[in-house]
């Protein structure tokens, strides 16, 4: 039995009533929150963490990234989001091995351990690495091989099968750290009979899905032209909503698409740096919560955002809001860090984590609020939302288990993991620049 001894925080527990303790302990036992508020003074403790001046948190749950991507990061810039897509980020890809998947993943943890998230949605391939990066990190991560069913010779890595396969070697690994699922690409890459397949496959192997849906105007028209349907009405025909689903993005949706995706009770997961990085237009997140839908929150992939720091996505979230809508009222801050820590960790079939509560997993994190831009402390969640910083996080804990302590990452060795994902960045990139002379020439 392990027990770690959390001292002098402010807490924000993010619970039902959004209570908020000030100088509170913590007492966390066998990866649990065995006590919250005043810990008995005789209570047995492994490990003190007296963090006088910090606030105490549950970690973040990014609902939609693609780790690896990390790889890319600054590759490809300024660009309209097909010229990012075809004349990049595919280019690229086509020459990814998943050895560099294995480098591009660890980067991504550090990074994601370094600002704070605990949780992460993976959509991408060869993703055994991935799942091994997650189990060495002590990260907690639902996982998917992207598939497109365009025919076995285009899957990158592996087919359907293979993607199967990898979900069911890896589902509740780790101590039950790793989830898997099933993912399809998107509705506008992938064929509908291939749809009902994962369709039929998720409802026989009890799999969720995880896909990108309704990006763009275009595709939308393109759908109604192609099915007669929009792509969240073509989803729900198919079976596809009928599980656990994460729908990334939304960003094209009528009046009976949003009642389908609150009566289906499908997770939107929204990436709000990404669409102002490439210009997409969006809808607004708070009609998709006024239909009651839950809206989670992610960072995307790295070659589009270009971080994975959970804390610069809540505040751009409840920026673009806002803007967009003309009303300072609307998205609180309460309701942006539910978004990226509750609803993230339901979407991935972490219930269990996103608040900190008697019993929840203890899965936290500990910001330093000793600096200039957050202080005075007149209300914390305004500092978490608008000014705090992912560097800012001191302490990472997932299932009792410390991943950073000051700073200092305790599961990754991150020096090594620098050094190979910049060699394997620059190989895959020049790799494909020489490609590309040589087909122009
Ligand atoms: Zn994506």
């Amino acid at each position: 039995m392990s027990t770690i001894w959390i001292r002098h925080a402010d807490v924000v527990t993010l619970d039902a009533s959004g209570t908020i303790l000030r100088d509170a302990d913590l007492l966390v036992v066998d990866g649990r929150i065995a006590c919250i508020g005043n810990v008995p003074e005789d209570a047995p403790a492994d490990e003190i963490l007296d963090v006088r001046g910090g606030v105490v948190m549950p970690g973040f749950f990014n609902a939609h990234c693609h780790a690896p991507m990390t790889l890319e990061r600054g590759w490809a810039e300024d660009l309209p989001f097909p010229r990012w897509l075809n004349e990049k980020i595919w280019v690229a890809e086509s020459a990814l091995t998943a050895e560099d998947v294995y480098w591009g993943a660890a980067l991504a943890a550090c990074e994601m351990i370094r600002s704070g998230t605990v949780g992460f949605n993976d959509h991408y391939f060869y993703m055994d690495r991935v799942a091994e990066v997650v189990e060495q990190s002590g990260l907690k991560a639902q996982l998917t091989w992207c598939v497109f069913g365009v025919g076995e010779d285009k899957e990158v890595g592996a087919g359907l099968d293979g993607a199967l396969s990898f979900a069911e070697r890896w589902q509740g690994a780790a101590d039950g750290r790793i989830h898997t699922c099933l993912g399809p690409h998107s509705p506008y890459l992938c064929p509908p009979d291939f749809l009902a397949r994962i369709s039929e496959l998720a409802h026989a192997r009890d799999l969720a899905v995880h896909l990108h849906v309704a990006e763009s105007r275009e595709q939308v028209e393109n759908s109604l032209a192609r099915h007669g349907k929009s792509p969240v009405v073509q989803l729900a025909d198919l079976g596809l909503f009928d599980g656990r689903t994460v729908a990334a993005h939304c960003l094209v949706l009528d009046e009976r698409d949003l009642e389908i995706l609150a009566e289906k009770r499908v997770f939107v997961a929204r990436t709000p740096i990404t669409y102002m990085k490439l210009a997409m237009p969006v809808n607004f997140v708070t009609d998709l919560r006024a239909a009651g839908i839950a809206v989670a929150l992610g960072t995307d992939g790295p070659a589009s955002n270009a971080d994975m720091d959970m804390l610069a996505v809540i505040r751009q979230s409840v920026l673009l809001e806002k803007y967009l809508r003309l009303d300072p009222e609307s998205l609180p801050g309460d309701t942006t860090l539910r978004m990226a820590t509750q609803h993230g960790a339901a979407a991935m079939g972490f219930a269990e984590s996103g608040a900190l509560v008697e019993g929840a997993a203890a899965d936290l994190i500990v910001l330093d609020f000793d600096r200039p831009h957050l202080r005075p402390r007149h209300d914390l969640i305004a500092n978490l939302v608008h000014s705090a910083k992912g560097a800012d996080v001191r302490h990472v804990m997932v299932n009792g288990r410390l991943l950073m302590r000051d700073r200092v990452l305790l599961t990754l060795d991150e020096e090594r993991i620098l050094y190979e994902a910049e060699q394997r960045a620059l190989r895959m990139v020049n790799q494909n620049m020489s490609q590309v002379r040589e087909y122009r020439a």
